[in-house]
């Protein structure tokens, strides 16, 4: 881990070892989070980036990744969640997005789609205590996602209820949303990552291909360079 201390008011930042990286998977099976276009639990979405990001990191970084839902015990708990961050040089949720019930519309079996949103969002808590490491690893994946040919949304700084979010850095798809739980209480740095909109139809076939995973993976590997 990154060894963070102070010595008569002067801060140093040294590096021992591999950098250690959390990957949370958003949601469990019972709480499976928002409901895609084709009535896929995102839940699934983020087990499946999750699990691709895991592999792609060992290979190609020297990053140390702990995965911290696994298939045995995906019920995970908020308490695990944070504990799993301790020590830990980023944690980072990975989710998938939905939009505001207003512009949601339901097919036949009860789908529901919108082309109101699209892209990726990351977000980061004031509340947490490393809240400018956060925010620098956020803007480092924002980077690199954007390097890759992805692009940031727009839609949750919308001035309507349930949005409002306050935009850190527009150019690079940055929120404030100092009481989401998972970064809020985190022991390290924390960034949650929605990597695409599952309600929009055409973004849902888009974030299924290992080519645009691949994308994420590159950016998160990504983190470990100073
Ligand atoms: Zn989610």
């Amino acid at each position: 881990m990154r060894i963070r201390f102070g010595l008569m008011g002067f801060m140093m930042v040294g590096h021992l070892g591999a950098f250690d990286l959390v990957l949370d998977v958003g949601h469990t099976p019972k709480q499976s989070g928002a409901m895609s276009a084709t009535c896929t639990q995102e839940y699934q979405y983020n087990r499946t980036l999750a699990t691709h990001v895991d592999r792609y990191v060992r290979q190609h970084s020297g990053i140390n990744v702990v995965l911290n839902s696994s298939q045995a015990r995906p019920e995970i708990s908020f308490r695990d969640r944070y504990a799993s961050s301790y020590g830990k040089d980023l944690f980072l949720s990975l989710h998938h997005d939905s939009v505001q019930k207003q512009y949601l519309h339901f097919d036949v079996n009860g789908c529901p789609s919108s082309t109101h949103g699209l892209g990726f969002s990351l977000f980061v808590s004031r509340k947490n205590p490393y809240f400018s490491a956060s925010l620098a690893y956020a803007q480092k994946i924002g980077v690199q996602l954007i390097a890759q040919g992805l692009h940031p949304s727009t839609h949750h700084s919308e001035p309507i209820a349930g949005e409002n979010r306050e935009l850190a850095d527009a150019a690079l798809g940055i929120y404030l949303f100092d009481d989401l739980k998972v970064l809020k209480f985190a022991k390290s740095p924390a960034v949650l990552l929605e990597s695409g909109v599952i309600v929009n139809p055409w973004e849902e076939q888009v974030v299924r291909t290992e080519a645009y995973q691949d994308k994420i993976a590159k950016a998160i590997a990504s983190v470990e360079n100073p």
